[in-house]
């Protein structure tokens, strides 16, 4: 029931939005934008695995459908809720995903970089991840949130565009925490409150990055709002210098906050994934963010709706909603 689907998704915005900047306010009214700007796309969990692995064998797109909106931003970031690799065993876990690696030129063609911290890239193992990251790098195709080592999982991605340097972190706080990397050992960034911190910091004082956003896998599955715990750490990290944060894992979008000028956005849902039914798990977000060196000074929304095959497909050819700087109340605009 695609209309049910919709105006669902569009209620609990709005609740959201009238909320969280009814009650924490917005910015500086009639602020002037800070050139240069910068535009990112970031969608939520992306498995390609199941039958949108199979439509990437059968040499079709999952994202073509949402390609132009995709196209239409300067930097364009998922989660890779899986592995991508043809070698390693399935750990002994609920669920475990591996995508074939010829998904990583498909990737390539609408992604500009993936974030791998989460509670699936290391569904085949080390040597599995350590393939991913290879066969990434051959495609040069960028990632965050993991590496071959610590300190590289730490590291922030940076990317220069239009005169500004953006630093995105990726951190993963979803068990089992064996996938995280060692100071030797290949895995992902976990979510520890003073290394998140440090690393923010970091970004700014030692990389000299004029933006940074941690994009977090964390929060209850099948939960629309975040938890305490969310909360806390996401303005944490503002406090530490983060311009945005932008989350996922719970398998549906939850509520966005807006704190001391910079938004959150709890969970994006799914993207592409297919083994859903309920209405808001086959309903997800792409929020894409206009920046200048400030930060974010105008974001917008596009409501994703997944087919039975884990295929998202634009409810409307337009953003849904959006805020600017200056607003203290979301509006719907498009
Ligand atoms: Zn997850």
């Amino acid at each position: 029931m695609r209309g049910d689907t919709s105006s669902c998704a569009i209620r609990r915005f709005l609740v959201a939005v009238l909320l969280c900047f009814g009650v924490v306010g917005g910015a500086t009214a009639g602020a002037k934008l800070d050139d240069p700007t910068v535009s990112l796309a970031f969608v939520g969990d992306i498995m390609l695995d199941g039958i949108p692995g199979d439509t990437v064998k059968g040499e079709r797109d999952p994202f073509a459908h949402f390609a132009r909106i995709l196209d239409a931003a300067d930097i364009r970031i998922g989660n890779l809720e899986c592995v991508i690799a043809s070698e390693g065993r399935a750990e002994r876990k609920p669920f475990t995903f591996r995508a074939d690696p010829r998904t990583v030129n498909v990737l390539k063609g609408h992604f500009t970089a993936l974030s791998l911290a989460n509670n699936h890239t290391g569904d085949f193992g080390r040597a599995a991840f350590s393939e991913m990251l290879n066969l990434l790098e051959v495609q040069k195709l960028s990632y965050f949130g993991g590496g071959r080592n610590l300190a590289e999982a730490h590291a922030p991605l940076l990317i220069e565009r239009n005169g500004l340097k953006i630093a995105i972190l990726g951190y993963n706080e979803i068990f089992p925490r064996s996938f995280e990397a060692n100071h030797d050992t290949p895995g992902l960034a976990w979510s520890e409150d003073e290394q998140v911190i440090t690393d923010i910091q970091n970004a700014r004082k030692v990389h000299h990055a004029d933006l940074v956003i941690p994009f977090m896998h964390w929060g209850l599955e099948h939960e629309p709002h975040a938890s305490a715990r969310q909360r806390r750490l996401a303005r944490t990290m503002i406090d530490a210098g983060a311009n945005a944060v932008i989350g996922g894992h719970p398998h549906v979008t939850q509520d966005i906050e807006q704190y001391k000028g910079s938004p959150i956005f709890y969970s994006l849902g799914n993207f592409v994934f297919d083994g859903f039914k309920d209405e808001d798990n086959i309903t997800g977000w792409l929020i894409r963010l206009e920046m200048d060196r400030k930060g974010v000074h105008r974001w917008q929304l596009y409501v994703a709706h997944i087919d039975h095959q884990g295929i998202p497909h634009p409810a409307s050819p337009k953003a849904r909603s959006c805020w600017q700087r200056g607003q203290r109340v979301g509006a719907i605009c498009g």
